[in-house]
């Protein structure tokens, strides 16, 4: 019988160990998933949409129970274990006991690293000030609800971080019926989009009447009776009854580090195709705690998204038990939405193209998810890059009303498949006045491209 043991018991996680389980079955192979929370399977990305309201009980975002893990998967799921030290060469793992007390040595065979990501530390050091709160976990977003409910119950929130995370939060907040100011660092919010695209996610923030400071740094918070009282940048202080971090998040390994697992130059744990741990046997990783490969860079880079991390377990439970599969890489396929204003990404923006080392057009262009003549047409601007003389798609960003962020897709699909503008511009989409104009807005802009690519 060869055991596996799981370290990490949510998307990467459960995944890997559901799908080694439909490999191999409970007299083959034997699954212990640590799970340091009180939640397996849970969707950290319905965490804003359970705060603000739309999503109406936390257990909505439970895809899967331990229970279920246990009865149906035959999968030993350890809540409220921390696993504190891997040991490679006895092939153990220590885990803690977080509420028991004590702590427990479990043998593996095959080990499995999907502890995720930790939110990027502030550079003040309070956060330990009751009523600061971070979002990673669905305990982290317990814990913040619990607060909004409290006595006194809070009337004002800022919003550190302007990320997709922070703009989400920023209008959960906003719905529950707070006072809310997002602070950014940078010259806009949402630094996903290049900045002209990002003013139109600005202009919506404003719209809903949240307080929008860019070019903002915070340095500190100030509290009152242990409760947190404001919120001190280098434009002054904003009171705050509530603190919610969105700074972004980095790779969780410092458990794999100490354990000597290989971390890449993004800071995430480095994997093959497989999602094998590089030179280490019988040891997998997936999800937020690994690098991946950009596919049109060719670079390593860390893309903590739920998307990936389903995928990337899936694959290494298939090779687990007995298949083969790859991960592919990732092309940075992205989507959110701020109210009605939706947002969505794939490719490379300016910057990252720029980077990269290639010469590019861009065009932009605006027009409608409907026909014009058509009930609830809305506006949609499309910005694609398309490399020079190749004419490839390198990256595309599209800001607009209903059914404009999942116009993503095919753009997406474009992309991975290496097209060029040119033939995307015969791109057989569908059309009826109640979804796009009989020009849809992705072949226009790819007909923009084409023409900015032949004006050289
Ligand atoms: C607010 C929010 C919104 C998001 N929205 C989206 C979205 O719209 N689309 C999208 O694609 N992605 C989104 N994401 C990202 C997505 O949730 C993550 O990419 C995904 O959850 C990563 O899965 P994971 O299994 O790798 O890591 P996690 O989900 O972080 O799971 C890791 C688990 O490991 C546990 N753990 C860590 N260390 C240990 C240890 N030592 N012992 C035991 N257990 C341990 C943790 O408690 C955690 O439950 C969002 C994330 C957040 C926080």
């Amino acid at each position: 019988m060869t055991r596996l043991i799981v370290v990490g018991a949510d998307a990467a996680g459960m995944s890997a160990a559901s799908q080694a389980r439909r490999g191999l079955g409970p007299d083959e192979l034997e699954i212990v998933a640590f799970e340091r929370g009180h939640f397996t399977s849970y969707s950290a990305c319905g965490i804003p949409y359970w705060i603000g309201g739309l999503v109406e009980s936390r257990d909505d975002l439970v895809a899967r129970a331990p229970e279920v893990f246990r009865d149906e998967y035959r999968i030993d799921v350890r809540l409220r274990h921390e696993v504190t030290a891997i040991d490679l060469d006895r092939r153990e793992v220590v885990a803690r006991d977080l509420e028991g007390g004590g702590e427990v040595r479990e043998h593996f065979d095959q080990l499995v690293y999907a502890a995720g990501a930790v939110p990027v530390d502030p550079p003040w050091a309070e956060t330990s000030t009751a009523g600061v709160f971070g979002v990673q976990t669905l305990d982290d977003g317990s814990a913040l609800r619990a607060w909004l409910d409290g006595d006194p119950r809070p009337r004002r929130a800022v919003v550190v971080g302007g990320g997709y995370i922070g703009v989400e939060m920023a209008e959960a907040l906003i719905r529950r019926g707070l006072s809310v100011t997002l602070v950014e660092r940078g010259p806009q919010p949402m630094s996903t989009v290049d900045p002209d695209m990002a003013v139109l996610v600005r202009d919506a923030l404003v719209g809903l009447g949240i307080d929008v400071r860019t070019g903002v740094s915070v340095t500190g918070l100030t509290a009152r009776d242990g409760r947190v009282a404001s919120v001190v940048t280098d434009a002054g202080d904003l009171p705050a009854d509530v603190v919610v971090l969105g700074l972004g998040v980095r790779p969780n390994t410092a458990l794999a580090r100490r354990a000597g697992l290989p971390v890449g130059p993004t800071g995430g744990i480095r994997v093959d195709l497989r999602m094998r741990v590089m030179g280490v046997d019988g040891v997998w990783a997936a999800g937020d705690c690994v690098q991946t490969v950009h596919r049109l860079t060719g670079q390593a880079v860390h893309l903590p998204l739920g998307t990936h991390a389903n995928k990337q377990g899936r694959v290494a439970g298939i090779n687990i038990g007995g298949g083969y599969a790859t991960f592919p890489g990732v092309i940075g396929t992205a989507v959110t939405k701020v109210c009605e204003l939706e947002v969505a990404r794939t490719g490379l923006r300016e910057r990252d193209a720029t980077a990269a080392g290639y010469e590019f057009v861009t065009v932009k262009v605006e027009s409608t998810n409907r026909a014009g003549y058509f009930p609830g047409a809305d506006p949609m601007t499309v910005k694609l890059l398309a490399e020079r003389r190749s004419g490839l798609l390198l990256g595309a960003q599209i800001v607009g009303r209903s059914e404009a962020a999942k116009r993503i897709d095919p753009l997406a699909v474009a992309l991975w498949n290496q097209m060029t503008v040119e033939e995307m511009t015969g791109l057989d989409l569908g059309y009826a006045p109640p979804y796009a104009p009989v020009w849809d807005p992705v072949l226009i802009a790819a007909r923009k491209a084409v023409e900015a690519l032949s004006r050289g």
